[in-house]
C-alpha cells in the first residue's frame, strides 16, 4: 500500500505543486488501491486506468511546461455515477443506462478537470439516487469500510466509502434529501451540500430538480472546501445556478482552525431534530460534542421548528412527483436500454417492456406515487399541500436563524445498519432522512463531520451543521473548528482510525 493514499487532498496538492510527486504516481497509487480492495467494497461502477493515467500525465506535462496550476491539480477525484462524463460510462446505478456514454461532461466534472483533478472512477449509488443505503443500486450495495457487512449509506454510498477507504482523497456527490451528508456520517467522512444553486446541476441526471444539489465528499473539512471552491459558481447551462461571489470556502476552513470561531457562536438545537428513536451511543457522542462547543464559549440555544414534523411526508410527495416527471425521458427511444417484447409490438409496448425491465422496485414505487400525486383531482391535496409544508419549513428556518448562527444535530439517527436489515421496509429508511431533508426543502447549505464512534458498535457518528443560504463560509469555519477539537481529543484525525481492510477480502463472505 502506497503511503500516498493516506495523504489528504491538501497535502497531495502541495506535494504535486512542489514536484515531490507526479500526478501519474498519485493516480497509480489510487488505482492500485481500488484494484486491491474494491472487491470488498463495490464502491466503483467504472474505472478506466488508461483514461485516468492519461489525464494525470496531461497535468504533469502542464506543470513541467511551467504552467501555474491550482491547489488540487493532479489530485484524484471519484465521481458519483449520477454525473455524466465523457471518459467513462454513466449509469446512475440503473440497468436502464447500462453502457451509456455521455457526449459531454457535467459542469462540475468539467470544472474539476479544468482545475487539473483526475477522474479516478465512477462511484456506485442507489438507482437514480433514490435511497439511503445503496441497496437500491442495480449493481449491488456498497459495503461500509468500517464493517463490511453494513451499508455505507446512500444514495452516495460509493463516493463516501471510496474516500473513507483511501480509494480516492475526494469525491463528488449529489444531495437531494441527504445523499452526501448521510453516507458521510455512516462512513466517518465529511460530506458537504451547498446552498441550492451554488453548484451547477448541468449534466447531473435529474431526480427532483428543486431539491438536487451537487457537493463534495472528503476525509477532512478543508478538503471538502477545496473541492467545493473548484466546482462552485454560475453556469449559463443551469438557469437555477446562482450568480453570486462565493467567498473561498478553503480560506474559511483554515480560519476555523486558526481563529477560534466557536467563542460566542450561537448554536441552535432544534427540538424536532432530536429524534427520540436515535441510537444511544450516537446521542452520547452528539451530547459530548455539544459540551465541547460550550466549553469553547459557544452559546447553545434550544429552538422549536414545529413544521419539521411533516418534512419527511412532504418530501416523499414532492420528490416522487418531480422524479416521475424527470424519469419520463427514459422511454426506450432516446437513452440506454431498449427491450422489444416477443413478437414485436407498438411503441407503447416497447416503452412499457423497457421500463419494466430497466427500472428497479424503488424507482417504480416512486414513479407510481409521483404520478398519482400529480394526477388531476389529487394535485392540490397532495402536491399542493406538500408545497405549503415546504414554505412553512423555510419559515421555521428563517425564525431559527434569527436566533442562532448555525444549527447542529445528528446527521443520521443511527450508525450504519446491516445490509438487508431494512430491505422489506422502505418506510423505515424514509424516516431515517428526517434530519437531512429539511435543509433540501429550504435550499440551505449543510455539512456532516465525524465526531467519534458509538459505544455499542464502534461505528462512526456524524454531526450535521446547517447555516442560512449563502453562509457556507460560516459552515466551513465552524465544521473545521469542530474537526480540530475532535482530533485534539482523540490525538489523531478521525479518518486515520478507520480499520484496515484486508487486500482482496471477499465482500460476499461478509454479507
Ligand atoms: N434518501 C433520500 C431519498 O431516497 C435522499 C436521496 C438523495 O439525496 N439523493 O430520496
Amino acid at each position: 500500500m502506497s503511503e500516498l493514499i493516506r495523504l489528504t487532498a491538501a497535502e497531495l496538492g502541495a506535494k504535486l505543486n512542489s514536484r515531490e510527486v507526479t500526478a501519474v504516481e498519485v493516480a497509480q497509487a489510487h488505482l492500485d488501491r481500488i484494484a486491491e480492495i474494491d472487491r470488498s467494497l463495490n464502491a466503483f461502477l467504472a474505472t478506466d486506468a488508461e483514461a485516468s493515467l492519461a489525464a494525470a500525465r496531461a497535468v504533469d506535462e502542464r506543470r513541467a511546461a511551467g504552467e501555474s496550476l491550482g491547489d488540487l491539480a493532479g489530485v484524484p477525484v471519484a465521481i458519483k455515477d449520477v454525473l455524466v462524463t465523457t471518459d467513462m460510462p454513466t449509469t446512475a446505478g440503473s440497468k436502464m443506462l447500462e453502457g451509456y456514454r455521455s457526449p459531454f461532461d457535467a459542469t462540475a466534472v468539467a470544472k474539476a478537470r479544468t482545475a487539473g483533478l483526475v477522474n479516478i472512477g465512477k462511484t456506485n449509488m442507489d438507482e437514480f439516487a433514490m435511497g439511503s443505503s445503496n441497496e437500491n443500486s442495480a449493481y449491488g450495495p456498497v459495503h461500509n469500510p468500517w464493517s463490511l457487512g453494513r451499508v455505507s449509506g446512500g444514495s452516495g454510498g460509493g463516493s463516501a466509502a471510496a474516500v473513507a477507504a483511501f480509494e480516492a482523497p475526494l469525491a463528488l456527490g449529489s444531495d437531494t434529501g441527504g445523499s452526501i451528508r448521510q453516507p458521510a456520517a455512516l462512513t466517518g467522512s465529511v460530506g458537504f451540500k451547498p446552498t441550492y444553486g451554488g453548484v451547477s446541476r448541468y449534466g447531473a441526471i435529474a431526480m427532483a430538480s428543486s431539491l438536487d444539489q451537487i457537493g463534495s465528499c472528503a476525509r477532512t473539512v478543508l478538503d471538502a472546501a477545496l473541492l467545493y471552491d473548484v466546482i462552485a459558481g454560475h453556469d449559463p447551462h443551469d438557469a437555477t445556478s446562482l450568480n453570486h461571489q462565493w467567498p473561498s470556502a478553503a480560506a474559511a476552513a483554515r480560519a476555523g482552525v486558526a481563529s477560534q470561531p466557536l467563542a460566542g457562536l450561537r448554536v441552535g438545537l432544534i427540538n424536532q431534530l432530536m429524534l427520540e428513536g436515535a441510537q444511544a451511543g450516537a446521542r452520547a457522542q452528539f451530547e459530548a460534542t455539544v459540551a465541547m462547543l460550550t466549553a469553547q464559549g459557544a452559546e447553545v440555544i434550544e429552538i422549536d421548528a414545529p413544521h419539521f414534523e411533516y418534512a419527511v411526508a412532504a418530501y416523499y410527495l414532492l420528490h416522487p412527483a418531480e422524479a416521475s416527471s424527470n424519469l419520463a425521458k427514459f422511454d426506450s427511444v432516446r437513452y440506454g436500454m431498449r427491450v422489444t417484447p416477443d413478437g414485436g409490438g407498438t411503441v407503447e409496448d416497447v416503452m412499457s417492456a423497457t421500463r419494466a425491465a430497466g427500472f428497479g422496485a424503488e424507482v417504480k414505487r416512486r414513479i407510481i406515487l409521483g404520478t398519482y400525486a400529480l394526477s388531476a383531482g389529487y394535485y392540490d391535496a397532495y402536491y399542493g399541500s406538500a408545497q405549503k409544508v415546504r414554505t412553512l419549513i423555510q419559515r421555521d428556518f428563517e425564525q431559527a436563524f434569527a436566533k442562532v448562527d448555525v444549527i447542529a444535530s445528528l446527521t443520521a439517527p443511527t450508525t450504519a445498519w446491516q445490509i438487508g436489515h431494512h430491505a422489506d421496509d422502505p418506510m423505515q429508511t424514509y424516516l431515517y432522512d428526517a434530519t437531512t431533508i429539511p435543509a433540501n426543502m429550504a435550499g440551505i447549505p449543510g455539512i456532516s463531520v465525524p465526531i467519534g464512534t458509538a459505544a455499542e458498535d464502534g461505528l462512526p457518528v456524524g454531526l450535521q451543521l446547517l447555516a442560512p443560504a449563502f453562509q457556507e463560509a460560516r459552515l466551513f469555519s465552524t465544521a473545521a473548528a469542530i474537526e480540530a477539537l475532535v482530533t485534539e481529543r482523540d490525538g489523531t484525525p478521525f479518518w486515520a482510525t478507520a480499520p484496515v481492510i484486508p487486500a482482496g477480502a471477499d465482500r460476499k463472505a461478509a454479507e
